[in-house]
């Protein structure tokens, strides 16, 4: 019995016909995919994306050296060398995040205590050269100048949700 009905299946491409009903099913339903990169998906204010270091809006690194997102990343991909500077305040003189290693887990940023280092919405980004996917200081600085405004006001909103 079991043989005849697989061989009506077959002869009938059955399976064929299941497959073309989900087709047909789907066909007219909203489309759950999106033209990529002409059209976006939205993004949190959480989005942890590409890294930045953040001033104070009088100009002065908010950077105070602490260390405690080395200390606290757990892919190890922070490197901090720190010293004096000429104001006799602590400075970092190295800093170094090596996208390679990175996990975007965000630790860093929870871990600031003066909110210096944070995660952007930037996503779409690319190294063609070896030793690209280092972001030292300046990188990391030029960074957070150009997207201050919208760090800011996605730091504002997820305030509200905590
Ligand atoms: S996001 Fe996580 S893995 Fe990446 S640098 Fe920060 S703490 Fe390290
Ligand atoms: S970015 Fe924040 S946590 Fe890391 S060294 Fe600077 S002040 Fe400390």
């Amino acid at each position: 019995m079991q043989g005849i009905r697989s061989f009506i299946k077959t002869f009938l491409l059955w399976e064929l016909l299941q497959g073309l009903w989900v087709t047909m099913k789907n066909l007219f339903r909203p489309k759950s995919t999106i033209n990529y990169p002409e059209e976006k998906t939205p993004q949190s204010p959480r989005f942890r994306g590409l890294h930045a270091l953040r001033r104070y809006p009088n100009g002065e690194e908010r950077c105070i050296a602490c260390k405690l997102c080395e200390a606290v990343c757990p892919a190890l991909a922070i490197t901090i060398e720190s010293g004096v500077a000429e104001d006799g305040t602590r400075r970092t003189t190295r800093y170094d995040i090596d996208l390679f290693k990175c996990i975007y887990c965000g630790f860093c940023e929870e871990a600031c205590p003066v909110d210096a280092i944070v995660e952007t919405r930037v996503l779409e980004y690319h190294m063609e050269h070896r030793g690209e996917n280092i972001m030292s200081k300046d990188k990391l600085l030029a960074v957070g100048e150009r997207f201050e405004s919208v760090i800011a006001a996605d730091r504002t909103a997820d305030a509200r949700y905590r």
